[in-house]
């Protein structure tokens, strides 16, 4: 079964709740969906865009042109051998602990979905076997590498989790946690031969920000890595923000940051 909202607003479905509306808001369940939503988005030239769980995406104020896509149902199945790619990653990360099955621990604190952590976050080469992806109307396999290359749309993955020990993998997965911190919307410079990569927090606390607040949306004072929405905030004003504060960096420090966050939308 597929849903469809018209004139969705897009600020309902991220993380950083801004964004205009979309002109179809689609939820598939199934292969077979997935297939005629892209289907009938190429015979109607619409632009067809996925979100899994919006945590990695601010949506412009302007909206979204065509159909954003989203998996559900089976396809967001939390399944620890074959898991849909809508699954939440900490669902997964919690049922795998559970079970005693190790390698999910690594993304600890990761919001996401487990399509977009395929296509985006380090630490999944040793852990899937193969990724599930929709191609020529049908659901094929495909390489990581290939998926990281290619881009297609991901359903899911089979994945190659080890046996461990409940007990200490609980032990594990309650450290990361205590650990764990929110995610940067900011990438450091890539570590030249043995450098340690650069703490993105250390940098943005060591010079400072032009604006920390910017209407309705500001920079944590101890967590300058992280933007928030404080209520009606907006993804001009995020921008502008997060622009100001690279800026800022490359001017104090001669560092270039770059940004972990994708761009959604018009203007
Ligand atoms: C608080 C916080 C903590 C975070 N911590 C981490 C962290 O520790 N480590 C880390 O690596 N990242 C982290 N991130 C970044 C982010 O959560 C991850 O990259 C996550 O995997 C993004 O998943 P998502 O479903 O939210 O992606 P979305 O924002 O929904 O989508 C990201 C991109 O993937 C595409 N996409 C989504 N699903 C599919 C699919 N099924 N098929 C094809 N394309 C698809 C979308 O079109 C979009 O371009 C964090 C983010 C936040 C906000």
């Amino acid at each position: 079964m597929i849903t469809v909202r018209l004139q969705e607003p897009l600020a309902r479905h991220t993380a950083m709740r801004t964004g205009g509306p979309c002109e179809a808001w689609v939820v598939a369940r199934t292969d077979e969906d997935v297939a005629l939503v892209i289907h009938d988005c190429r015979r109607a030239s619409w632009k067809l865009t996925m979100l899994g769980a919006g945590t990695r995406t601010v949506v412009r104020d302007g909206g979204q042109r065509g159909a954003v896509l989203r998996l559900g149902g089976e396809l967001a199945a939390l399944d620890l051998v074959a898991p849909g790619a809508g699954a939440p990653m900490p669902a997964l990360v919690e049922l795998a602990a559970r079970a005693g099955r190790g390698g999910l621990e690594a993304f600890v604190g990761v919001p996401g979905s487990l399509g977009a952590s395929l296509l985006h976050d380090d630490g999944w080469d040793e852990l899937v076997d193969e990724v599930y992806v929709l191609q020529r109307g049908a659901r094929r396999t495909m390489s990581l590498p290939d998926v990281r290359r290619k881009q297609p749309v991901v359903l899911g993955a089979r994945l190659a989790l080890s046996e461990r020990d409940p007990v200490e993998l609980r032990r594990e997965v309650d450290a990361r946690w205590r650990h764990a911190r929110p995610g940067s919307w900011y990438t450091p410079p890539k570590p030249v031969g043995r450098q340690r990569p650069l703490d993105v927090r250390e940098v943005l606390a060591s010079v400072r920000l032009p604006m920390v607040r910017l209407r309705e949306v500001a920079v944590p004072a101890l967590a300058p890595e992280l933007l928030i929405n404080l209520g009606h905030g907006t993804a001009a004003d995020l921008l502008l923000l997060h622009r100001s504060a690279i800026e800022r960096v490359v001017k104090v420090r001669g560092i270039d940051l770059g940004s972990r966050i994708g761009w959604m939308g018009e203007a």
